[in-house]
């Protein structure tokens, strides 16, 4: 009688120990964690698959280890093109860089290949090696036979899939395989399991801690019809194969384990540390559902980049998230890289994160403030460039007066937090340039006298000087106080207010109204340096004739 494995596997001839050869074991340093974000190149980089990718990266990073991305793309009708440089070049977008496996460039690494699509015969030879082993059996079950299983097991309410009774091919010979085969019919490839009902298996997940859940008693399908394998078999031969030591991934896949410990164990292979990520999650009416990729438009990576928000602040905010502790760490290390973070899976939520786009635009303005001028500038402009061509031809005009706009307010203990994102620059910017500036109406001032305002204006523009320090600068918006009645300190004013018109904050209000169309705006006597004597006496003439 032949064997089932000849039978099954006739173009199979290298062995399971020609390919472990091929994977030697990594040289690491004690602790050191191999980690992989594992994506199907089906389209566009989703804010959970970042999210996933950039905790598998910062444990390899933390640990001295190794981060590698593996393409799954055992499903050919789902991929898209292009879909494999959609992801590599979204995570590198965010500083993800692989050390292994797929990069925006191609693959690279020893423990290759990377793509699923390339390893057809290695998963083939450990799914002879089972068959050999009789822990694996080709299924023939037509589809029709499938379905009255389902319809059966339904009707008497027992679990459905395919197991004990149901496990039909369980018991075929060589013979009757190469007989099926010879008639054309088509077979899959089971698992043919050890599992009990009433035993149960533990793990500790490194987010969730132990977990407890019965053994599987399914024949899993390993190799599908066309020998291309499911995502369970190629996940333990692939994760086996290099090194991995803990698989981080989204939490839908933690039902799946028993099958993954099962096949680990019928392989002889140590199976991996698991972390199952809980999902990101969207309030709507006061419940909570996972972010869609449908319904969402926050859930594409690519929101963020149109909508301007820096990749710093997007990867600053998933961290909030990733690590309860991390806000703490950056107020007290506000330059600090987060490589110096200690983040650690266990302090992960087991629930998932609500997305709160306030929040992000807080911690978006906190890293902007962090920013320097010249990196707010290059990436406004880079932004600008694609989605705000008039934006970008004034920034970029005189670069040097662009970045002295930026660097006003920013670097001292405490930045203004003007910017969420780049959208906002326009805004921001406006009063820089004529050609956006909005003159200012004379509601701006309701509040003040008409007469005593266009009096303070007139003589502000009488003395302004364009060679001021910021103290004689200061000093001479004082004098104009004391011309005209105002306190030259608050406090003075405070103590007798009917002796005094206002004091130095009304002047300067209303005259920070004329040179900006605005009452709150970074520090006015950079503002005027930048603007220049002509721009900021014209303005002011214009305002007070408008009065
Ligand atoms: N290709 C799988 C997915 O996209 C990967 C899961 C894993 O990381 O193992 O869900």
């Amino acid at each position: 009688m032949p064997n089932m494995s000849d039978v099954i596997f006739p173009d199979v001839t290298l062995t399971p120990d020609e390919i472990t050869q091929r994977y030697p074991q990594r040289c690491l340093p004690e602790g050191a964690q191999v980690t992989r974000f594992a994506p199907s190149p089906t389209g566009f980089l989703h804010i959970g698959g970042l999210f996933t990718a950039m905790i598998n990266y910062r444990l390899a990073k933390k640990t001295g280890g190794v981060f590698f991305i593996r393409i799954e793309d055992t499903d050919k009708k789902r991929e898209v093109e292009g879909g494999i440089e959609l992801i590599t070049k979204g995570l590198e977008d965010f500083g993800i860089i692989a050390d292994e496996g797929f990069t925006s460039t191609g693959q690279k690494g020893g423990y290759g290949p990377y793509q699923q699509s390339q390893r057809r015969d290695i998963y083939r030879v450990f799914a002879k090696k089972l068959m050999d082993e009789g822990k694996a059996y080709p299924c023939f079950m037509t589809e029709g036979e499938l379905e009255e299983i389902r319809a059966e097991q339904e009707k008497n309410k027992q679990n459905p899939g395919i197991y004990g009774q149901y496990a039909k091919y369980r018991g075929i010979t060589p013979d009757e395989a190469q007989k099926l085969i010879d008639e054309g019919r088509s077979f899959v490839v089971r698992l043919r399991s050890c599992g009990d009902e009433s035993r149960r298996i533990k793990f500790k997940d490194s987010i969730r801690g132990k977990i407890e859940m019965p053994e599987n008693i399914q024949d899993t399908v390993i190799l599908k019809a066309d020998g291309i394998p499911t995502y369970h078999f190629a996940h333990v031969i692939d994760d086996h194969l290099m090194g991995t030591t803990t698989v981080i991934r989204g939490d839908e896949w933690i039902s799946s384990v028993p099958i993954h410990l099962q096949m680990f164990y019928m392989l002889g292979f140590k199976a991996p540390n698991y972390a199952h990520v809980a999902p990101i999650m969207k309030e709507e009416n006061g419940g909570k559902r996972k972010l869609s990729k449908r319904k969402d438009p926050e859930a594409a990576v690519s929101f963020y980049r149109e909508a301007g928000y820096p990749m710093q602040s997007v990867s600053e905010y998933l961290m909030t998230i990733a690590s309860s502790a991390y806000e703490d760490f950056r107020r007290a290390n506000p330059r600090a890289d987060v490589g110096e973070f200690n983040f650690e899976l266990r302090k992960m939520s087991q629930s998932g994160a609500l997305f709160d786009l306030n929040k992000l635009n807080d911690v978006s303005k906190n890293t902007i403030s962090r920013m320097t001028a010249d990196t707010v500038y290059d990436l406004a402009a880079d932004w600008a460039k694609e989605y705000d061509a008039g934006l970008y031809s004034l920034l970029s005009r005189d670069e040097g007066y662009s970045k002295g706009i930026f660097a006003i307010d920013r670097d001292n203990p405490k930045p203004r937090k003007d910017i969420a994102k780049w959208s906002e620059v326009r805004d921001y910017v406006a009063f820089m340039f004529d050609e956006l500036f909005l003159r200012p109406s004379a509601e701006l001032l309701a509040k003040y006298d008409a007469a005593d305002a266009k009096a303070v204006l007139a003589a502000y523009a009488g003395v302004y000087d364009q060679n001021d320090s910021k103290d004689e600068w200061f000093e001479r918006m004082k004098t104009v106080c004391d011309t005209l009645g105002f306190a030259r300190e608050t406090k003075a004013y405070k103590q007798s207010p009917e002796s005094y018109k206002g004091h130095i904050g009304d002047v300067s209000t209303i005259i920070r109204a004329a040179v900006t169309g605005r009452t709150n705006t970074p520090d006015l006597y950079y503002i005027e340096q930048l603007l220049g004597y002509e721009r900021v006496v014209g303005r002011i003439k214009e305002f007070a004739e408008s009065l």
